[in-house]
């Protein structure tokens, strides 16, 4: 399968994971489809061996300038280079086109996508649709942010092969022709403005995941949030079938996704699909109701039998550092949802564990967002929080502010540390409780990425398990 256009000269923004697939990919196509390859890897870029490796591939490397010279019929960017940064600009101005990553994945091998965005929830809902489907008997590949670029995946992709890809905002700003068969949007919520800028901005790219859907296709959007809403009613505007998910009111119309007495429901067409009960699912809380909603509407569209979305659904095991369980020790519960790197996906976890009993973990590098929602819910439903790393003192007073407004009991604990952190929440845990590091930061103050900051947490449960060091 797959695209047979000519690209001509292509220049790729960006020597991360995903500049260098796509370089590879390109320089496969040397000779063939395509004229020449050249890589700029930005200014901070660098000779080495990887620069050396693509050289002998047939790519041409220039590091240390986010200057662009020369002339392209193609430039694929990075999804880390803003759109309106120099060096995306630079590039733009000696191209025919920019266009992001999966969108020269897509013009490849335009057949079988879905997409997945939102503000949370979309690893989880990617990883669950492509269980879902193989549990229906149908070839699904995980792609996108998850893990591997799209490009990567395709000299292997098989025909009939379904690529269910998780999108960020960054990569859906440069799509122009995508068209997924089913797109999902889960959530707007305020993250990555220092990308974006504005709300609008962010929710517009998010957006950009329906642009090119046409009558035959779903578009699968949450009628919870503002932003989404909006969202749905422009894709309903324009005919587009639309499941509208919720998980707090039963939206009408033909389709729909939505709890009914705690059972998910999926109508489709005017066809009702009751699943299984949220409380049978391994993943807990009412966001995670919401993934495994939008994921079993992926999965019906697409032919799914109920019955193997059921067991599909039973079966999904968490997913590391998303609200993953990580060990009971002395009758206090461990959770590390390490992945909740802004306010909202805390909110979310919260509502997971019964209210009252949560020793939660916050902080980490500070993202400067408005902390008035989630320490007005943390004052709800936590028993204790240990404030730590970059953000804590932050994050610290607006607990004690919120506290002070609503009369809360809330316990609020200062550490310099995760691990200060940690020992500090094992001190004032209590049998029943559950300690939950979901820091609402990203954690590059004290780690390189959440995944180090997660396994710390994990291991020092298992420490603690074992009575060592103590
Ligand atoms: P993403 O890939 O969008 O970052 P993940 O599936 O990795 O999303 O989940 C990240 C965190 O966001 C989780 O640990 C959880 O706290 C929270 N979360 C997951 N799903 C949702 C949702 N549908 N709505 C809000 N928060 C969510």
């Amino acid at each position: 399968m797959g695209s047979q256009a000519h690209l001509g000269n292509v220049v790729v923004l960006g020597l991360g994971r995903t500049g260098e697939a796509v370089a590879r990919y390109l320089a496969g196509l040397l000779g063939s489809r395509v004229d020449s390859v050249t890589l700029y890897g930005g200014a901070d870029s660098e000779r080495g061996p990887r620069v050396e490796g693509l050289e002998a591939a047939g790519v041409l490397v220039v590091t240390g300038t986010e200057d662009v010279t020369g002339s392209y019929d193609l430039a694929v960017a990075s999804p880390g280079i803003p759109v309106d940064a120099p060096f995306f600009r630079s590039a733009a101005a000696c191209s025919a086109e920019v266009v992001g990553e999966p969108e020269l994945a897509f013009r490849e091998s335009p057949e079988r996508w879905v997409a997945i965005t939102g503000t949370n929830g979309k690893t989880t809902t990617t990883s669950l649709a492509t269980h879902l489907l193989r549990a229906g008997g149908l070839a699904a590949e995980s792609v996108g942010n998850i893990g591997t670029p799209p490009v990567e995946a395709l000299d292997a992709r098989a025909d009939g092969t379904w690529f269910v890809a998780e999108l960020s905002s960054f990569q859906l700003a440069t799509t122009r022709l995508f068209r997924p068969r089913v797109a999902v949007l889960l959530n707007v919520t305020p993250d990555h403005l220092e990308w974006h800028h504005t709300m609008e901005a962010y929710a517009a790219a998010k957006e950009r995941a329906f642009a090119n859907l046409g009558a035959g296709e779903l578009a699968v959007v949450s009628v919870d949030d503002e932003w989404c809403r909006a969202v749905a009613q422009r894709c309903e505007g324009r005919g587009l079938r639309t499941c509208r998910l919720s998980v707090t009111s039963e939206p009408d119309g033909p389709c729909a996704a939505f709890l009914r007495d705690g059972e998910l429901v999926v109508r489709l067409d005017g066809v009702e699909h009751a699943l299984v009960a949220a409380s049978d699912l391994k993943i807990f809380g009412l966001h995670n109701a919401e993934n495994a909603l939008a994921a079993s509407a992926v999965a019906l569209e697409l032919g799914v039998a109920e019955k193997d979305v059921r067991s599909g659904l039973v079966s999904f095991a968490p997913i590391e550092h998303r609200i993953e369980p990580a060990g009971e020790v002395g009758g206090v519960r461990y959770v590390n949802d390490s992945k909740a790197t802004n306010t909202d996906s805390v909110e979310k976890a919260l509502t997971a564990f019964e209210r009252g009993s949560i020793v939660v973990l916050l902080g980490g590098h500070d993202k400067m967002t408005d902390l008035s929602s989630l320490a007005a819910a943390v004052c709800e439903r936590c028993r204790a929080a240990v404030c730590f790393g970059a953000a804590g003192e932050r994050i610290a007073a607006a607990l004690e502010a919120a506290r002070s407004e609503t009369g809360a009991a809330l316990e609020v604990v200062r550490a310099p540390h995760l691990r200060e952190a940690f020992d500090a929440a094992v001190a004032t845990a209590r049998p029943g409780e559950t300690v939950l590091l979901s820091p609402a930061c990203s954690s590059f103050d004290e780690f390189s990425n959440m995944a180090e900051r997660g396994r710390l947490f994990k291991d020092l449960v298992r420490a603690l398990a074992a009575g060592e060091g103590r």
